[in-house]
């Protein structure tokens, strides 16, 4: 756990403020929860706080409370350089490098010369003035909670902020499965449900609001889907005709990855999905055990995230993606072998 500068950083936050939090290209669950939660604490606090995030987020998060007043980089580009140039301080959440909000944004960003603060659970950070790094942590909601009570102000946690936490802990979780999840997590969870956070609610928004078109994507992903037993390995792929044909929509493949991981006997899984406008395929791993994708998708994908879940791409076309990925499994043979022992 790394924590720089948080007394320096609790002093600068004693009088009112003007803020910028930035979430993740491609926000997911806990980019959305962990700088809206962050947003609602700093208003009550009487800090005057905007959040930032690069492109649009998934259909599916689009109830979350302060979900209305957020500025997409891409889409209200002026507001948000306006925010950025007014503010004293930038919080960024649930990245661990500049280069993660694509490369307008992180311009933007490098020419910065007020201080960033860091809140952030990936592996490897950059440096910054102000951090609170912890790859221990299942989600950086969960690190926002903790951040709320090294600043003493547990019980200012309303039924927003607690609403906003308890859904990214949920989805960077898995709903509290992954091994991520502690004994600690649950008390959150706990104390964030005494707060507000209506649970039942929170997974139905999430979970159960599919699209006809997003189920009918799931089946053609999960007709695509390659096992190879001898590695331990299975894969799906997603191109872009299957996208027009389904009625695609942002975060519609998110999480579709894991169907590929609960094949029995599966430890190492890969989803491919074709990006026509950005020319890119891209891919999300996952694992189970000891084997790190984090390290797979760094080495030879462009990529990163944690050791048993991670992200990167590929400039190739999807053919050539496909055979680069094959070619890569028989070196791994023994560590995917002893990955994950039943
Ligand atoms: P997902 O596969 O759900 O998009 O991402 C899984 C994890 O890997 C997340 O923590 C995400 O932030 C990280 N990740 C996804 N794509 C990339 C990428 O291209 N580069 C890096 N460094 N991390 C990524
Ligand atoms: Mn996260």
């Amino acid at each position: 756990m790394i924590l720089r500068h948080f007394k320096e950083l609790q002093a600068f936050l004693a009088s009112p403020k003007n803020i910028v939090i930035i979430g993740h290209r491609n926000p997911d669950g806990d980019a959305m929860g962990s700088t809206l939660g962050l947003v609602h604490y700093f208003e009550k606090k009487g800090h005057k706080a905007q959040v930032l995030i690069p492109n649009e987020h998934p259909e599916f998060l689009r109830w979350m409370p302060g979900v209305e007043n957020i500025y997409r980089f891409e889409k209200q580009n002026s507001q948000a350089h306006r925010s950025i140039r007014n503010s004293e301080i930038i919080f960024l959440l649930d990245f661990n490098a500049l280069h993660r909000v694509g490369d307008d944004m992180a311009k933007t960003l490098n020419a910065y010369e007020n201080d960033f603060a860091l809140i952030d659970h990936h592996q490897q950070p950059d440096e910054f003035r102000y951090m609170y790094s912890d790859t221990s942590m299942c989600s950086t909601c969960q690190m926002v909670y903790h951040f709320i009570e090294m600043m003493g102000d547990i019980d200012l946690i309303d039924e927003n902020i607690a609403t906003c936490l308890y859904t990214g802990i949920m989805t960077d979780t898995g709903s509290f499965r992954f091994r991520s999840t502690t004994s600690t997590t649950h008390r959150v969870i706990a104390d964030l449900i005494d707060k507000g956070a209506k649970n039942d609610r929170i997974h139905g928004n999430v979970y159960d609001s599919n699209s006809y078109g997003r189920l009918q994507l799931l089946g053609q992903a999960l007709r695509n889907l390659v096992e190879i037993p001898q590695y331990k390995t299975a894969y799906i792929t997603i191109n872009d005709q299957e996208k027009v044909d389904n009625n695609f929509q942002k975060g519609d493949t998110e999480g579709v990855v894991n169907y590929a991981l609960s094949l029995s006997g599966v430890v190492f899984a890969a989803i491919f999905i074709e990006d026509r406008e950005q020319k890119i395929i891209k891919i999300s791993f996952r694992s189970k055990g000891a084997f790190s994708v984090n390290q797979f998708a760094r080495n030879y994908f462009n990529g990163g995230g944690h050791d048993n879940a991670a992200g990167g791409r590929s400039e190739l076309n999807m053919h050539e993606t496909i055979e680069k990925f094959q070619s890569l499994l028989p070196q791994y043979k023994n560590e995917l072998q002893a990955s994950y022992e039943e």
